[in-house]
């Protein structure tokens, strides 16, 4: 009998016809006979009664005055309706349920309240009401300490409750459904043409996760490549198979042969371009400039250090810090606030010549300037004026041929 871990995202739960659909995924899986654990994000998106921003909202009056672990307490309700009302779902079909929070399902997290991390889970009750032919619907998110405090994961977090409880009950398959067919070429949201890809390696979809397709938590795929469980991402609105994530080594052994020069584009928006220059000379400015970022927690991306000064760039709610940091260092930074960055992602892209050509040509065409680049052996960052992001990304993806994919 398979093991499955199914999860809901929070438009996938937003109102009675979606819910329709999760109950068919639920129903189908349940009848082919296998045990099943359901994890479930908050109901809705932003502005929907109790999605996880509207519950955000309702401190922003008060200037969000509310300590982490209260904040927790809070974030933790979203996903507690929505378990409870998928519960009564099933049980009006007749199909036997039980609701788990993140620490009754055995989720235990250190006590960093607003982006915990697990540590360990405890599955034995888990297991005990998967044996005894319950669904185990677990709210997603959130664990508890070791003391019993309630801790939620970061946002994006149901991704990780999903990975993470599939790893620890060595479950078949992980299946995360969600608004899209699958992990696409680009976020379709900007890319009309993006094309779903039918297999890709844990490597690319995290790459492509962490470079901001928010699609599925980077966090969620390493736990997934670290037990190579295999994940796919699919659409709760259709009976599409989606995109199968899963270890290049099993891909090739199936005669999939996947490294191809571009897998996809991810992008990043509100990113602030920072220049500090070096006027005086020879002088420690790389030093004391990064030195600064880092003792106050801002993280720094796109690093370019020259002799005449550094350029690098701040997420948007980091700027005005960061500012103030240089200024009280005795400079004078040139700021470049409306910056995105685009991500070109591909597993086979090391050694390819021409790349970047491709990439300069698509751009200069579109008159996109490019404000800044950088590599690695599988990604081609740029950034750009967000203005020009949606053209860029369009452009990128027909340069490569994205929308013709072969699936
Ligand atoms: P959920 O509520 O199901 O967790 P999310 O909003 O977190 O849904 O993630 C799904 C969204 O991710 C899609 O609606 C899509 O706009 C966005 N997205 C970004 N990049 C990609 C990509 N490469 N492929 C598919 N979806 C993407
Ligand atoms: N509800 C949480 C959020 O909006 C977790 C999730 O959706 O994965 O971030
Ligand atoms: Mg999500």
């Amino acid at each position: 009998m398979d093991l499955i871990v199914q999860k809901f995202g929070g438009t996938s739960l937003s109102d009675e016809n979606s819910r329709r659909h999760v109950l068919r995924h639920i129903v189908r899986e349940n009848e082919a006979g296998s045990r099943l654990v359901v994890v479930v994000s908050a109901m809705g998106r932003s502005g929907e009664p109790y999605a996880t921003d509207s519950l955000l909202e309702l401190i922003r009056t008060n200037g969000n005055a509310l300590p982490a672990r209260e904040k927790d307490l809070l974030l933790s309700c979203g996903e507690l309706i929505s378990a409870t009302l998928l519960c009564s779902i099933l049980q009006a079909e007749g199909i036997p349920s039980v609701v788990l929070t993140g620490g009754q399902a055995g989720i235990i997290t250190d006590n960093r309240f607003g982006s915990a991390r697990i540590t360990e889970i405890k599955t034995e009750r888990i297991h005990k009401l998967i044996s005894d032919g319950f669904v185990v619907i677990v709210t997603g998110f959130q664990g508890m300490t070791p003391d019993g405090e309630m801790t939620t994961l970061g946002r994006g977090g149901s991704d990780t409750s999903a990975t993470a409880l599939g790893a620890a009950l060595n479950a078949d398959i992980v299946d995360i459904y969600t608004d899209v067919d699958g992990i696409l070429t680009a976020d379709p949201r900007w890319v009309s043409d993006a094309r779903p890809l039918s297999t890709v390696s844990y490597e690319e979809i995290c790459n492509m996760a962490q470079n901001g397709a928010k699609v599925i938590h980077p966090r969620a795929v390493e736990i997934a490549m670290k037990a190579s469980i295999p994940v796919r991402v699919r659409s709760t609105f259709s009976e599409g198979e989606g995109t199968l994530v899963t270890n290049a080594h099993a891909l090739r052994s199936q005669g999939i042969w996947f490294d191809k020069t571009v897998t996809g584009l991810a992008h990043v928006r509100g990113v602030t371009q920072l220049g500090v220059t070096n006027n005086n000379g020879p002088s420690d400015v790389q030093l004391r400039v990064f030195r600064a970022m880092a003792t106050h927690g801002i993280s720094v991306d796109f690093i370019n250090v020259m002799p005449s000064g550094v350029v690098y760039t701040v997420s948007e709610t980091d700027t005005s810090l960061a500012m103030e940091l240089l200024q009280g260092l005795g400079f004078e930074p040139n700021v470049r606030r409306g910056c995105a960055k685009v991500s070109v992602i591909g597993g086979g892209m090391n050694g390819e010549p021409g790349v970047m050509a491709v990439i300069v040509e698509a751009l200069t065409n579109s008159g996109i300037p490019i404000l800044q680049s950088a590599d690695s052996n599988t990604t081609i960052w740029v950034l750009l004026s967000e203005e020009d992001l949606a053209e860029a990304l369009q452009a990128l993806h027909t340069a490569f041929g994205l929308h013709l994919t072969p699936n």
